[in-house]
């Protein structure tokens, strides 16, 4: 089995990669776990059938109050997707209350419980929202949940600052045998320069996997009740970018990906 995880800052992309990809392994006949793990609970949104399925908090609400985790079967967790993926969403607090990292906690805590992960997956794909790596957010990598850790990034310094963040926790866990398989460069600006995205990657000790294209068949798939573009328009740039994406995921090996190296802020900010 493997165990990927997107990560990567808010808007970046992440869910649209991370359910693209969940796609291509369905559609190769592989079984997928999908699991989104931000807030705005929109990742398997595509998955399913174009509605929001209940998250785990609202279900932690509904269901955790008078039965404890024993009770439980992963089915009362997962909500099967159109191509037979099993998804799920940690959801989060209602905004300004709460702690949305505590979500994503309890959710893995009632996964481990369950033994969800051991489920005869072929593939786990997690999708993680980066923007603040707090304890909550890096908890798929504390848990052993992780293994292959992906950073969708543009070329806008923010989505690098928070790259560079994300390497930080990869580097504080990989005793957990968590290791930065790479980046991938969703960019905004087709024209942009690319050496640079190819800079910051070597600086911090990983690689660009792939620079996906901006490609209107993305907006357009999210209009067609959020189908994913993969299965819409095959042939665009952005399905033929995921789909070499999806292959170069799987066949990265633990012993390519050395320990990552970030840059302290003070390093970040002073250019490079
Ligand atoms: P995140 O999950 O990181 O918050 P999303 O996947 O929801 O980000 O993407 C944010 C927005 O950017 C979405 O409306 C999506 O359609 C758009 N988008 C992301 N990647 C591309 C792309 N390669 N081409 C065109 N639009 C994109
Ligand atoms: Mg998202």
């Amino acid at each position: 089995m493997q165990n990927i995880v997107i990560f990567g800052k808010g808007g970046i992309g992440k869910s649209t990669i991370a359910a693209n990809l969940s796609t291509v392994y369905a559609l190769q006949k592989r079984k997928v776990l999908h699991v989104g793990c931000d807030p705005k609970h929109d990742s398997t949104v595509g998955l399913v059938d174009g509605s929001l399925i209940e998250t785990f908090m609202e279900k932690h609400a509904r269901i955790f109050g008078v039965r404890d985790h024993g009770e439980l079967k992963a089915s009362d967790l997962l909500v099967k997707g159109r191509l037979g993926i099993d998804c799920a969403e940690a959801g989060g607090p209602e905004p300004g209350v709460g702690c949305a990292g505590r979500g994503i906690s309890l959710m893995l805590e009632a996964f481990q419980d369950l033994g969800l992960l051991k489920g005869g997956y072929d593939v786990s794909v997690f999708d993680v929202l980066g923007d603040v790596v707090c304890g909550g957010f890096a908890a798929p990598l504390r848990k052993g949940f992780a293994e292959k850790i992906v950073i969708v990034v543009s070329e806008e310094l923010m989505a690098l600052y928070a790259a560079n963040n994300i390497a930080k926790s990869v580097r504080t866990y990989s005793s957990n045998g968590v290791y930065l398989a790479g980046l991938v460069a969703n960019l905004k600006d087709g024209k942009v320069d690319r050496r640079r995205l190819e800079k910051f990657a070597k600086l911090i000790g990983t690689r660009i996997l792939e620079f996906v294209p901006r490609d209107q068949a993305v907006r357009e798939a999210e209009f067609a009740r959020h189908k994913t573009v993969v299965e819409r328009s095959p042939r665009s740039a952005f399905a033929k970018s995921l789909k070499s994406l999806a292959a170069k995921i799987l066949s990265v090996r633990r012993e390519d990906c050395p320990v990552p190296t970030p840059m302290d802020d003070r390093r970040f900010y002073g250019g490079w």
